[in-house]
């Protein structure tokens, strides 16, 4: 019998693990992951920050594995051998596989900026976004001794997508956090450091300043145009003159990288041709070199023909490119030809607290508390196409209206 190993159960891989397991063809699925759930990236922010809670946001891989068809194993991928056709993992054991759906997803990119992998707390998984939490909790904590005002200051790093809607779960996570502080909510000091002046290109300057100025409203301080040179143990370094190379550091006992993210390390230890962990795929989503080898999600790159650069990873996309792999292995074990993926997308919107979100839809911007309430749809949407009504249900994400 034929064998597919899927390899990550983010978006992507469960995606395309609910189109191989919807057909009637007789072949068998192994699913590798790590842990032994999956869980929503797109709201680590508010784990964070505290705003959610990590089971709302997480559910069981079992919950949605055929075991009629499939094998799941919580382990670890160490790396690929395109040649033998083989997956190596953490635990020893080694897969053979006739197709592959690489989806790895994303890990943290640091550029190699001194201290930021030591220093700064980073938001790429459930643990790493529960600990950010419990962090921000033990400074606030230690305010209440000591009213050493570094604990009160929390620093972003970047100012992208991560950085803006953390930034505003932050906002609201304020009240809580001042409580434990024994201070009122204003004292806490938010920052953001960013390297560009124009934020948020992908929007128009308008509506990217409105998600902007609300967060400086609610008095989130933005110093942008100050890439970042070092993190020290309680401080950010960052650039203040260009010409002159001066530098500036803000002392800071939470400061949160966020400056951007590179597909898993695990493409270049297996030495697929990647440029920041992202292989740039054939048009159906293979690897150049393997048609037997899907690409897709974050560790993929597929050229967006309208602006001649990759699309950016997104759920959205991730998405997408699971179900059309998995559509093209059904087409590849019945010896039809592979279908090119198209991708057109439905825009994006980006949340700053519960109830206030911006972005565009289709070609039309929103704003304000009818996006986050789109902003809610697209999440929930996510879900069920990774788990199904099942998920959506014992989620209770039924919240709509706040
Ligand atoms: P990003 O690359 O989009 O943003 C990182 C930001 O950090 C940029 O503004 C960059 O200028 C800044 N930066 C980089 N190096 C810096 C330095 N040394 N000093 C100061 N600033 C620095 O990364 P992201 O926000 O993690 O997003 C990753 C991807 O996920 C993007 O494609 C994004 O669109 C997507 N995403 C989408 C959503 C959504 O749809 N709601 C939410 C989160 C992320």
């Amino acid at each position: 019998m034929k064998e597919v190993v899927i390899l990550g159960a983010g978006y992507a891989g469960l995606r395309a693990l609910h189109v191989l397991q919807a057909s009637k063809e007789a072949f068998h699925i192994t699913l590798v992951d790590r842990h032994s759930y999956h869980y929503e990236s797109t709201s680590l922010h508010e784990v964070a920050a505290g705003t959610q809670s990590k089971e709302k946001i997480t559910y069981d891989i079992q919950d949605v594995v055929d075991s009629q068809k499939t094998t799941f194993l919580e382990d670890e991928v160490t790396k690929i051998n395109r040649d033998s056709k083989t997956v190596h993992l953490k635990s020893g054991k080694e897969l053979t596989y006739d197709y592959l759906v690489v989806s790895l997803g994303f890990q943290s990119e640091t550029f190699g900026i001194p201290g930021a992998s030591e220093n700064a707390l980073q938001m790429v998984d459930i643990d790493s976004a529960v600990k950010v939490n419990d962090h921000l909790k033990e400074k606030m904590a230690e305010y209440a001794q000591t009213k050493n005002e570094d604990d009160l200051k929390i620093v972003v790093c970047g100012a992208g997508f991560t950085g803006i809607e953390l930034l505003g779960a932050l906002v609201e996570s304020r009240p809580s956090l001042a409580k434990i502080a024994g201070v009122k909510p204003e004292e806490i000091q938010l920052y953001c450091i960013e390297a560009v002046t124009r934020l948020l290109p992908m929007f128009d300057e308008k509506l990217g300043n409105y998600g902007i100025d609300h967060l400086v409203d609610w008095g989130v301080h933005f110093l942008t145009g100050k890439p970042i040179k070092e993190i020290k143990a309680g401080s950010v370094v960052y650039q203040t003159d260009k010409e002159t190379g001066a530098t500036d550091e803000l002392a800071s006992q939470t400061i949160i990288w966020t400056t951007g993210v590179s597909g898993s390390h695990v493409m270049a230890d297996s030495d697929f041709e990647q440029r920041r962990g992202r292989v740039m795929v054939s048009p159906d989503l293979t690897d150049p070199s393997h048609s037997e080898v899907y690409i897709v999600g974050d560790v993929s790159a597929v050229m967006d023909k309208e602006s001649n650069r990759p699309y950016p990873t997104t759920a959205q996309i991730a998405l997408k490119m699971g179900d059309w792999a998995g559509k093209n292995i059904l087409r590849q074990l019945k010896g039809e030809a592979t279908q090119p993926f198209t991708f057109k997308s439905l825009g994006s919107v980006a949340s700053i607290g519960n109830t206030h979100a911006f972005g565009v839809v289709g070609k039309t911007p929103v704003k304000g508390y009818p996006a986050s309430f789109i902003k809610k749809a697209i999440m929930d949407r996510s879900l069920f196409e990774t788990g199904g009504v099942k998920e959506v249900l014992s989620k209770g994400r039924f919240d709509f209206y706040h």
